[in-house]
């Protein structure tokens, strides 16, 4: 009781605190959910390590959606997921299939991924991790059918559901996410670097249905989705899980949407347990529910988005290079040299990936900018100074997760965010060091095809 008087005065001082006359339900919104958890025993995704299928189901995996429409025709879905990554074949067919089927243009569709290294293996993506048998593949494209299926349909739902709301946002701060990239004297390793750069900001989009409850709440946090190891076998969502599941547990009849930001190069910290997964998703919901509690911005009824796909180059290489690495004794270089020569064969050589750049802008004060792969912190960093007066909510995982994206400092240093990371996404090499300036460059197309001005913005 003593929550919801506190939230009630929030709201009054948010309608206070600004001086146009908003909050009123100038935005329709409209949110659905599908259970996309796997049947287990399935084979999970998201670490080398493990040598055998699922055993057990520790949390229901979902698949969520936010339909947005206001004004003159813009309109936006978003749709989470806990899952590791969604390959661009099946976030392609979703694409075509809701254009088709409820006239939702590709630039109008965010698909995004938690990075739950405790999901189901998808399709393609990462598939260099696995030596499936024609049974484990077979039961690994179904799950993929299934899963384009439950998209449109959890699109379609949430557009079904549309009705007159209000959108605020609001910044909070979570501390658990640490810089992973350990400079050892061999090298950058995988571990725990303090001192490195890291981006806690943790933003909130918050729904609010006309009669003044809660419909939906969209938060992000840039930190890999991996308290639990290789050594747990039980599917779940991991900390974005726990998040979500504590939020929609305080707030009956809302939907909370988990994206996962720049945590390419980021890790919870602690990690290792159970206890410390649903600690870490306590301490997000926590601050989350604080910030939905405090006065925030009204977003004025306005939704722009543009979508552009650039090649991103990968360093040069040649077919003597796979050759060489087909002699490894290492499983996974064996499979990543066997793609590569095959795709030489076929006259194919994998020289680029194509790497999709969204931007959605809410009225004129909250802009996501969706980048696909895993990109390391640098690039929320360097994009949040870029545009300092926007509320910038620059989201990784969406769209393809092809590989991890590195940006020049990191490329520089190498490690696995660098190099190692593309034996397992199955690509040829780093990139070159173009890769930062190539993202950057597309940004700021689609963010000044949604009125969004680099060092300038709304926010005063
Ligand atoms: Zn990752």
């Amino acid at each position: 009781m003593t929550r919801r008087s506190s939230l009630g005065r929030a709201a009054v001082l948010a309608l206070l605190s600004t001086c146009s006359p908003l909050l009123a339900a100038d935005f329709q919104a409209g949110v659905a959910r599908i259970r996309i958890t796997p049947p287990s025993p399935f084979w999970m995704s998201g670490y080398a390590a493990r040598t055998h299928p699922s055993e057990g189901i520790e949390q229901d995996l979902w698949a969520k959606a936010l339909a947005l429409r206001a004004g003159e025709g813009g309109q936006a879905v978003l749709v989470t997921t806990d899952l590791i990554g969604l390959p661009r074949a099946i976030s392609d067919e979703v694409a075509e299939r809701v254009r088709e089927r409820f006239r939702v243009e590709r630039s109008q569709l965010v698909l995004s991924a938690s990075h739950t290294h405790c999901g189901p293996a998808v399709r393609k993506n990462l598939a260099v991790l696995y030596d499936f048998g024609e049974e484990d593949r077979r039961r690994v494209d179904a799950y993929g059918s299934f899963l384009v299926e439950r998209l449109v349909d959890v699109v379609g739902a949430a557009l079904g559901d549309l009705a007159p709301a209000s959108l605020s946002a609001g910044h909070g701060s979570a501390g658990f996410a640490v810089n992973r990239r350990e400079p050892t004297p061999e090298g950058v390793k995988i571990g725990v670097f303090p001192a490195g750069p890291v981006d806690h900001d943790v933003p909130v989009l918050k729904i609010v249905r006309s009669d003044g409850s809660l419909l939906a709440v969209l938060f992000g946090y840039a930190c890999h989705n991996t308290t639990l190891g290789g050594d747990f076998y039980r599917i779940g969502g991991d900390y974005a899980g726990y998040a979500q599941a504590e939020l929609e547990k305080a707030h009956p009849g809302a939907t909370a949407l988990f994206v996962m930001l720049c945590g390419g190069d980021q890790n919870p910290n602690p990690r290792g347990t159970l206890d410390l997964a649903v600690q870490h998703g306590r301490a997000l919901a926590a601050e989350v529910a604080r910030v939905l509690g405090a006065p925030q911005r009204p977003v004025r009824p306005r939704v722009r988005t543009a979508l552009e796909t650039v090649p991103l180059d990968f360093a040069p290489h040649t077919r003597a290079t796979f050759e060489e690495e087909a002699k490894s004794p290492d499983a996974f270089r064996q499979r990543r040299s066997r793609l590569m020569l095959a795709a030489y064969d076929a006259g194919e050589a994998v020289r680029q990936t194509p790497y999709p750049v969204q931007a959605l802008r809410l009225g004129e004060e909250i802009t996501l900018l969706a980048l696909a792969g895993e990109p390391v912190v640098d690039y929320a960093l360097r994009l949040k100074r870029e545009y300092p007066g926007e509320s910038l909510i620059v989201a990784g995982y969406c769209h393809d997760v092809m590989c991890y994206i590195p940006s020049r400092r990191v490329l520089q240093e190498g490690g696995y965010e660098a190099v190692e990371n593309t034996i397992y996404y199955g690509q040829p090499g780093p990139f070159t060091e173009s890769v930062e300036d190539t993202i950057v460059a597309a940004v700021r197309r689609v963010a000044d095809a949604v009125g969004l001005q680099a060092g300038t913005g709304g926010r005063p």
